[in-house]
């Protein structure tokens, strides 16, 4: 089958590997049909997590046809649409029984990391059972494949750790497609404000037609004392980092306001400052956490209700034979004006 294989920094293949088979008797063989590329992918490319080696098929987000299930896979048979989960769980283990997913002794997040991923003609899902979703004949499936990793990051680790509530006044930094997704989740509890704040007008032009009240351009690094002034110097009930770089985190805490969360959702890949000299007498909450795709089956409830517009997230859209330009185009977001790319799969005849 062909794939997206890892070789390296900045080195990717479109290239033949062998098609996956069952492994252990909770595994299913989904044929994907839809799949894209997440910011986490750009970050492997860039050679930035080391558990990804050479060989690895990338991907972690995807919909797909079951073509195989293993003998003690449950809940799903040959032929169901599925959605895949980015995060793979037991169900049994201690953080599990937390329904801390992403912690998962005997999972986490597996799929382009530490195993072949959604990127191909083909992936093996272990623990079939906890990491697909039966997908409503109802549910498009780009905005189906919008649920794999993109909105429960948004909605967990942004708007439900962030404790957005009805009124509350948001600020998110960040208008990438995580902070869009956080700015469509914030939206479901009755803001009264939501300011985005990005270096780029595009991306912030994007941002109010999903809904941003106020958009902040933080390129001559004065976007705190803008958001203080928006808010009449009173700052944000909620402020959400999304792009993990100190001056983002920076911006989240000088515009806080007292009793006020910063949930921080970027990644980051060096130490910030944290200015206690400020807020240690502020009551602010400070959160980090992994993704554990909990959320998914509600987030699956808003779509098929029409509550969610996910599809809204995808700007453009490749072939499976096309995903290197797919990669360029997602690679280079601001110049080529992307948000989500799907990749839709077109090389496997389904010969059922
Ligand atoms: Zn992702
Ligand atoms: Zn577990």
């Amino acid at each position: 089958m062909k794939a997206l294989v890892f070789h390296g920094a900045n080195n990717l293949a479109f290239e033949d590997k062998l098609k996956p088979t069952i492994l252990q008797a909770t595994d299913a063989i989904v044929r994907i049909t839809t799949t894209t590329i997440c910011g986490t992918d750009l970050h492997i490319l860039k050679g930035d997590v080391q558990t990804v080696t050479d060989g690895r098929i990338l991907g972690h987000e995807g919909v797909g046809i079951i073509e195989e299930v293993g003998a003690n896979v449950m809940s799903f048979h040959k032929g169901d649409k599925v959605l895949i989960s980015l995060i793979t769980s037991c169900g049994s283990c201690s953080f599990c029984k937390k329904a801390m997913y992403s912690h998962c002794i005997n999972g986490g997040w597996l799929l382009g990391n530490s195993i072949d991923g959604t990127q191909a003609e083909y992936v093996r899902i272990p623990l079939a059972d906890n990491g697909l979703y039966l997908l409503p004949p109802d549910v498009d499936e780009e905005a189906a494949v919008m649920l794999s990793c993109i909105l429960p990051t948004g909605l967990e680790c942004g708007t439900l750790k962030g404790q957005v509530k009805p009124g509350d006044k948001v600020a998110i930094v960040g208008a990438g497609p995580v902070g869009l997704a956080i700015l469509l989740t914030a939206q479901l509890y009755s803001t009264s404000e939501i300011i985005m704040i990005d270096l780029d007008d595009n991306r912030l032009e994007v941002a109010r037609t999903f809904g941003a009240t106020q958009v902040v351009n933080s390129s001559d690094g004065k976007a705190a004392e803008r958001v203080m002034s928006l808010t009449h110097a009173a700052g944000v009930d909620v402020a959400i980092e999304a792009v993990g770089l100190s001056q983002t985190f920076n911006i989240c805490q000088a515009i806080i306001a007292p009793g006020g969360y910063i949930a921080n959702v970027g990644v980051h890949g060096k130490s910030v400052e944290l200015h206690l000299e400020r807020l240690w007498a502020s009551n602010i909450t400070l959160t980090t956490r992994l993704v554990d795709a909990g959320t998914t089956p509600m987030l699956l409830r808003m779509v098929q209700s029409g509550h969610l517009n996910a599809k809204k997230l995808v700007s453009h859209r490749f072939e499976l034979s096309e995903i290197l330009k797919a990669y360029y185009t997602f690679g280079n977001a601001i110049k080529e004006h992307a948000l989500k790319v799907v990749i839709k799969n077109t090389i496997t005849i389904n010969v059922d």
